[in-house]
């Protein structure tokens, strides 16, 4: 028995970097996972079928966050496949992950870079919850996927920095609004991690990850599992007197 046993959580963004080590992490954990991705088919079958290996049940749910009705067509998708997957309809943890991370100073931003990065790492989550709580449990928790880019000024990414800044108020408001349901509310922030997202500027540059090694107080780059272990925390009985926080999981980068 896991420590989520008889639970379902939905990861969006599930099928690479943070969101799978979080989908293989509750998995392991005996949740059954839904694994959200947009378009990356092969990605998502890779993580529901890392996940049944190690014993654990999920599937896959396909919608692009930030395009007209991507909130209808991943909980449709949900409904139908959480009935077929287990004998329980609704939903105990929801892993707000998904995201994308455009670069750009102020002078370079376009207000449809703008636009897009707050569609898919604000709007998407905010009525993707709006839309879940009729499925979400009591007692259930929300975990979103926040960055330390809110404590760390970095302007070369201040749109997305001022997105996650954005959720995590919506941590902080929300979690006072559901805390009579039982259901907790966090955030949680990394540094850099090894992940797709920047793969361009930090894979094989010796120099660029040694730069960004030496931004943490423990002297390495972050890993997907570093984040997913604390997500798990925060889905699990542990962290039930925790909510409305920010934890902080950048390896106590530019403390
Ligand atoms: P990643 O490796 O680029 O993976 C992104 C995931 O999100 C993929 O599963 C992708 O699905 C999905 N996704 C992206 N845009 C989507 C869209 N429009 N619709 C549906 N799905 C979409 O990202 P990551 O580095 O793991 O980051 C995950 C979260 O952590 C993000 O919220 C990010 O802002 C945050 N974060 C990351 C870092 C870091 O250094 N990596 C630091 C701080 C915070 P597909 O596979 O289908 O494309």
């Amino acid at each position: 028995m896991g420590s989520l046993t008889g639970k379902t959580a939905l990861v969006t963004g599930g099928s690479r970097g943070i969101g799978r080590a979080s989908a293989e992490r509750l998995g392991r954990e005996g949740a059954l996972v839904a694994v959200h991705y947009g378009r990356n088919t092969a990605a998502a079958d890779d993580v529901t079928a890392a996940i049944r290996a190690a014993g654990g049940a999920a599937f896959t749910v396909r919608a692009e966050l930030g395009t007209s009705g991507d909130v209808e067509t991943l909980w449709a998708e949900f409904d139908r496949q959480v009935l077929e997957h287990g004998d329980n309809a609704g939903l105990d943890i929801l892993v707000n992950n998904a995201g994308i991370t455009p670069r750009g100073h102020i002078e370079e931003t376009t207000p449809e870079a703008f636009d897009e990065v707050f569609a898919v790492n604000v709007r998407a989550p905010f009525f993707l919850v709006q839309q879940g709580l009729k499925r979400l449990r009591d007692g259930g928790r929300i975990i979103n996927v926040s960055s330390g880019a809110t404590r760390i000024a970095l302007t070369d990414i201040i749109a997305y920095g001022m997105t996650k800044g954005a959720i995590d108020t919506f941590t902080l408001t929300l979690a006072k609004a559901l805390g009579h349901r039982g259901i907790t509310v966090n955030s949680v922030a990394p540094g850099i991690i090894d992940t797709d997202m920047n793969a361009s500027w930090l894979r094989g540059n010796d120099t660029a990850e040694q730069s960004a090694a030496e931004l943490s107080a423990l002297g390495r780059v972050g890993r997907p599992a570093d984040v997913a272990d604390v997500v798990a925390f925060l889905a699990c009985d542990d962290s039930r007197w925790v909510t409305g926080q920010v934890i902080d999981a950048t390896g106590g980068s530019q403390l």
